[in-house]
């Protein structure tokens, strides 16, 4: 059956477009205190993230973190988690709702249901200056998911092992003791760190192009809360071309933590999950 346009399509089109949440009620990051803060960093620990693996580190709530480009132009996949309840999660989709398609500095990490409190907050973001290209593609996406398996599979039919969700799934794993089946379900959508991801204009299709990510580019973190990180350096490389396979250039990634003096923190408090009852409008 064929559908035919009404006859005031036009109109209906050209509706207003009106931003879905009313963010400027958003709560508002001390940009300010966490600006003084960290120019006073001092270096607690580092881990670099080998190509086509992933790594978890832990930043306590206070501290700062960093991903940093090392070697050569590569993306990163990031989960986080709270160190102390992996079911409080990051939410890939809300922050992407709270604050666009692409996050930089001053945009929060949010975490999943029924918590929803920012886990992190962007502080410095080295690849700021990219905004959106022509094609409409920006860096640090919180559109895609990560590369997997599964889909890998249903597309090409092959097994490859060394997929964001694998690599993630495997540190995480190794950091709790635990066989992989058994922390897959933790592993959820990612931050894409570096990527440069959009929408085509034409079919909106999700595409992605080489990553403008050099060495000693980086986005550091303010974690909000006690975090359980982990970080996949991605098959695709810079993403330029393909991902899912051994094909592409791949270089290591490094993350860095660091903390601050805490009188420059004075002021500052750790958010707590949200206060909504969860009653859902059932009664006794
Ligand atoms: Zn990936």
């Amino acid at each position: 059956m064929s559908i035919t346009e009404p006859a005031d399509a036009a109109e209906r089109r050209a509706k207003p477009a009106v931003i879905c949440y009313p963010v400027q009620a958003l709560p508002q990051p001390d940009m300010a205190l966490l600006g003084r803060a960290r120019e006073r960093l001092t270096k607690t620990d580092e881990v670099i993230v080998a190509p086509r693996d992933a790594t978890t580190f832990q930043v306590p709530k206070g501290h700062f973190f960093r991903i940093v480009g090392i070697d050569g132009p590569q993306v990163g996949d990031l989960n986080l988690w709270n160190a102390a309840d992996l079911s409080e999660r990051f939410f890939s989709g809300k922050t992407r709702q709270l604050h666009a398609t692409h996050v930089s500095t001053g945009d929060r990490l949010w975490s999943s249901l029924p918590f929803l409190r920012p886990m992190a907050t962007i502080t410095h973001d080295t690849l700021s200056w990219y905004g959106f290209d022509a094609d409409g593609g920006g860096v640090h996406d919180v559109i895609g998911t990560r590369c997997d398996p599964y889909t890998n599979r249903l597309l090409s039919g092959g097994d490859y092992h060394n997929c964001c969700h694998s690599n993630l799934t495997r540190a995480l794993a190794k950091a709790k003791g635990l066989p992989p089946a058994e922390v897959e379900h933790h592993v959820h959508d990612v931050l894409n760190v570096f990527m440069c991801t959009g929408f085509t204009r034409d079919t909106q299709q999700y595409f992605m192009k080489a990553s403008p990510v050099r060495p000693g580019d980086f986005i550091e973190f303010f974690a909000e809360i006690d975090l359980l990180g982990a970080l996949s350096a991605c098959p695709g490389g810079d993403c330029s071309a393909t991902h899912s396979s051994d094909t592409a250039t791949c270089y290591p990634l490094k993350v860095e933590i660091f903390r601050t003096e805490p009188e420059l923190l004075v002021g500052w408090t750790s958010p707590e999950p949200s206060a909504y009852p969860r009653t859902h409008g059932m009664t006794g």
